[in-house]
């Protein structure tokens, strides 16, 4: 209570724009994540790894945008891009670009894909990857996980799903139950399967090795498609987590910072799945979409992976985040607060019994009341993160910013041990 009182006293401004923007927004908002009670911090600018509130708070920024702020708010080469692009190309032609074929080639040889098409969010690739997959296998049930996320509409909490979207297409396995999933999935009436290699808006849940592998050894033996969902992953290794894994999905989704930070998706794999997207061929099917190949996106995209996002810069950053990891670890040993994650990509956990090992969602007994107090002291300590407690490195982000946080977890578990 008391904290939540701080929280008021400093934030009048974000309070007065959430009062404004009820008034025209559903709960003054227009993404459900990003809503907290009493109300959401309203943000005026990002800088690098920062960002700045109305109230005039500035931030360390582990929101990351959910991944997709990889290079930071103000990136030089990005904003560059940027620029050159409005000043010499414009926004959107109505018509195929050469970028295009530049940046799609880039990400096949990246992520080994034999084709890939664009779209505009992590969703949509998930979307157009099933009805692709579909209408290759003329089969309609997808297997998926309970915990995993794959979208606006593709979300499988606890082993419901959501909303929308027909239910009854829809087969929901237990994320890591190896033997529940080859049972599930080696049916005759199979069209995919759809799986995170790891389950990260579910709380950075490892998939081991040996499930994974078994995922694509069902898919196989039944005609199924592996569909390896690599929106929030694919920033893990220089070519995602398939290429850390040893996996080679039939279609790969992706999203995220791979638009240079702007609205992106990407799904692409096998030539003959893909085929089925190739208007020459008969009963192809219509893949469309106004700003599937905005001009923005494809050269912002294209800059960040040639030239910022190389290979051994992946490398890099993914053991500074291991180290982080560890160092998180180290403090939270033996306390109610558990970390979980991979690389730069981390999540934070409350339990009165310690989460010392999550493999699926069910396993997770989330204390909400420190969580949240948690997420408000952060803000006061200058961090800014989810609520739900994702950690999302940005590449520019000071070591010392690093080493600050795990000070502050630290004295958080000491004020509030009992
Ligand atoms: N798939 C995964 C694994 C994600 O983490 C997300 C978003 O966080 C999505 C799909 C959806 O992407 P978008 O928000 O761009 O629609």
């Amino acid at each position: 209570e008391a904290a939540k009182q701080r929280f008021v006293e400093r934030n009048p401004a974000s309070a007065k724009f959430f009062e404004d923007a009820t008034e025209y927004l559903p709960g003054g908002n227009t993404r459900t994540l990003l809503y907290s009670a009493p109300f959401p911090i309203c943000m005026k600018k990002g800088e690098n790894y920062q960002v700045f509130d109305e109230d005039g708070h500035t931030y360390t920024d582990f929101v990351g945008e959910l991944t997709a702020a990889l290079y930071g708010h103000s990136h030089p080469l990005i904003k560059e891009s940027l620029i050159n692009t409005i000043n010499t190309v414009g926004l959107n032609l109505g018509a195929t670009i050469a970028q295009e074929a530049k940046h799609a080639k880039l990400i096949c040889e990246r992520f080994n894909l034999s084709k890939v098409r664009f779209c505009n969010s992590g969703t949509e690739a998930n979307l157009h990857a099933l009805a692709g997959v579909r209408h290759f296998t003329g089969k309609r049930k997808v297997v998926v996980f309970s915990g995993g996320y794959h979208g606006a509409v593709l979300g499988f909490w606890d082993g419901v799903q959501e909303n929308g979207v027909d239910k009854h297409e829809w087969v929901i396995g237990k994320y890591n139950d190896v033997e529940g999933a080859k049972k599930l999935i080696e049916q005759d009436d199979i069209a995919a399967v759809l799986v995170e290699g790891m389950q990260g808006a579910g709380g950075c849940i490892l998939g081991t090795n040996e499930f994974l592998l078994q995922l694509q050894e069902s898919a196989r033996k039944v005609g199924a498609c592996f569909i390896l969902d690599e929106v929030m992953t694919s920033r893990l290794g220089p070519s995602g987590l398939q290429g850390i894994e040893g996996l080679s999905p039939d279609i790969t989704t992706f999203g995220k910072y791979l638009g240079g930070g702007l609205a992106f998706g990407a799904f692409g794999g096998r030539a003959d799945i893909m085929a089925v997207y190739d208007p020459r061929s008969p009963n192809s099917l219509a893949h469309s979409g106004t700003f599937n190949n905005n001009t923005l996106a494809m050269n912002a995209g294209f800059v960040g992976l040639s030239e910022i996002w190389k290979p051994d810069v992946a490398v890099e950053f993914n053991k500074i985040g291991d180290a982080f990891r560890a160092s998180l670890q180290e403090v939270t040993n033996s306390t109610k607060m558990s970390v979980t994650g991979r690389g730069a990509l981390n999540a934070i956990h409350f339990s009165d019994n310690g989460l010392t090992k999550i493999s699926c969602r069910e396993d997770i007994d989330e204390d909400w009341g420190l969580k949240d107090l948690f997420y408000m002291e952060m803000m006061e300590d200058g961090f800014w993160i989810t609520r739900r407690g994702s950690i999302a490195m940005i590449l520019d982000t000071p070591q010392s910013e690093l080493d600050r946080f795990v000070d502050c977890v630290g004295k958080f578990l000491e004020r509030h041990k009992s």
